[in-house]
């Protein structure tokens, strides 16, 4: 009798264990592939007539690739902590005067920020960070704090720290000194490195990545992995170096797509494609005042640092093949969509208490559904400069991302129709008032809702 309700009791035990593999199993994994300051025109997708992306060209054939996908935010700090949090930067506090978070910042990502490693992690995901990092170096803000269990890359951007007497320009320069920034190469919080051996870093993260996804191939998982390049100083490694039309700059981003088909690959291999969502956009617009190792915006105005399109609108494409049905979308959608995503495909709740910022787009990337009309704001630092509604597009404040020290106020505000004109070159606030006080609405519910967290930037 005893050995009968022992073997009962365990084979109950065994299928509820079963029962949680399985289940954890048909959750999909999610990985973001995050590339640094590579333009909306860098891409053969995207039109680029001189930089080879293949790998990027075959992801964007096969998944759905947005014309209208944006980053939160015009530089790299904020962006981060928005595409982790799904919420605007203002919200937590990572956005500022100083724009992004430097060596010597005392701030970084409040603990109390919900990350999609902190989300999905509770149900039953392995979690990693590769690449850049750059949401602090401190107790709380750092990569394992964040809800990431494996984490290897760099604490902060590439030309940072540099090394004493480095000649002014050296960063944008085609050709910089291997051993010119002392940024070290951290693995789980400790240094392996330093300074980094630039040369060779998108290899090594690949190589960790794949590693990654090898071994937690059971699923779920999750990977962030957030590309070095093509953020100046420029470095490709032997393989990659000289060996495109654009310079440096090209060499950096030919090697990022050929790490991106080896995730790809690699999913595949693994048999982990149909149950993989990949999504690949970027941080913000191109810098363009690095001339030549700056990438392009194409025809969208500006670049890095502004609200201008050029700024923020970036490449997006998702992938996970039989799942997503392929094609163009000019559906408006942005980087803090993904943590909603996250969250319906692991079938977790949205976080008690949090404001989110974004929407699931299963509902478009599975079925082909259009998401809601929402408004976008753009933000340059803690302050609303202009917002989208539909086609138009309103610019309260303006300023070139770097060069231009003040802001210029527009009263009444500029409007520009994206369809009809994407490089906003043709201001029609004269003729279209009631768009503009369409407008006007949306920002006032918007910071009618907006708290804004305590600053990190200082
Ligand atoms: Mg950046």
């Amino acid at each position: 009798m005893k050995t009968s309700i022992l073997l009962r009791a365990s084979l109950i035990s065994a299928s509820l264990a079963l029962c949680v593999t399985a289940h954890a199993a048909d959750r999909a994994n999610l990985v973001i592939i995050f590339a640094d300051d590579l333009g909306y025109g860098d891409l053969g997708c995207y039109g680029s007539p001189t930089i080879r992306t293949p790998h990027l060209d075959r992801m964007a054939a096969e998944g759905l690739r947005f014309t209208d996908f944006y980053s939160a935010a015009e530089v790299c700090t904020p962006s981060r902590a928005a595409i982790l949090t799904g919420r605007y930067p203002i919200r937590s506090g990572m956005c500022g005067n100083r724009r992004v978070l430097f060596p010597n910042s005392a701030g970084g990502l409040p603990p109390s920020e919900i990350t999609i490693a902190e989300a999905l992690k509770p149900h039953g995901y392995a979690t990693a960070h590769i690449g850049k990092w750059h949401l602090g170096i401190h107790p709380g803000g750092r990569p394992l704090d964040q809800g990431f269990e494996h984490s290897f890359g760099l604490p902060y951007s590439n030309d940072m720290d540099a090394r004493p007497g480095l000649p002014r320009g050296a960063s944008g320069s085609p050709d910089p000194p291997h051993d010119g920034w002392n940024v070290p190469l951290l693995r789980d919080g400790q240094v392996v490195e330093q300074p980094a051996d630039q040369t060779t870093l998108t290899r090594r993260y690949t190589e960790y990545a794949k590693q990654f996804i090898r071994e937690n191939k059971a699923g779920p998982f999750f990977l962030y992995f957030a590309h070095t390049f093509p953020h100046v100083p420029l470095f490709a490694s032997t393989a990659f170096k000289g060996q495109s039309r654009a310079g440096i700059y090209g060499d950096a981003v030919e090697e990022l797509d050929w790490s991106v088909g080896q995730i790809l690959d690699t999913l595949t291999k693994e048999g982990l494609a149909q149950r993989t969502l990949v999504f690949f956009t970027s941080d913000n617009g191109p810098w363009l005042i690095m001339g030549n190792q700056g990438g392009s915006a194409g025809l969208l105005r500006d670049g890095k640092g502004s609200t201008w399109e050029g700024g923020m609108r970036e490449p997006g494409i998702a992938w996970m093949p039989s799942r997503i049905r392929p094609g163009v979308t000019a559906e408006l959608a942005h980087a803090m969509d993904l943590l909603p995503t996250a969250l319906a495909l692991a079938g977790a709740p949205a976080p008690d208490r949090v404001t989110l910022d974004g929407t699931d787009l299963g509902p478009l990337l599975f079925e082909g559904r259009p998401l809601p009309q929402r408004p976008f704001f753009y933000y340059r630092g803690d302050q609303l400069f202009a917002a989208r509604l539909g086609q138009w597009k309103a610019h309260f404040k303006t300023q070139t991302g770097y060069g231009q020290p003040k802001a210029e106020v527009h009263e009444p505000p500029l409007l520009f129709h994206l369809g009809r004109d994407p490089s906003e070159k043709r201001d029609v606030a004269g003729d279209h008032p009631k768009v503009i006080a369409e407008i006007q609405e949306a920002v006032k519910i918007h910071q009618a809702g907006v708290v804004p967290g305590e600053p990190q930037l200082k």
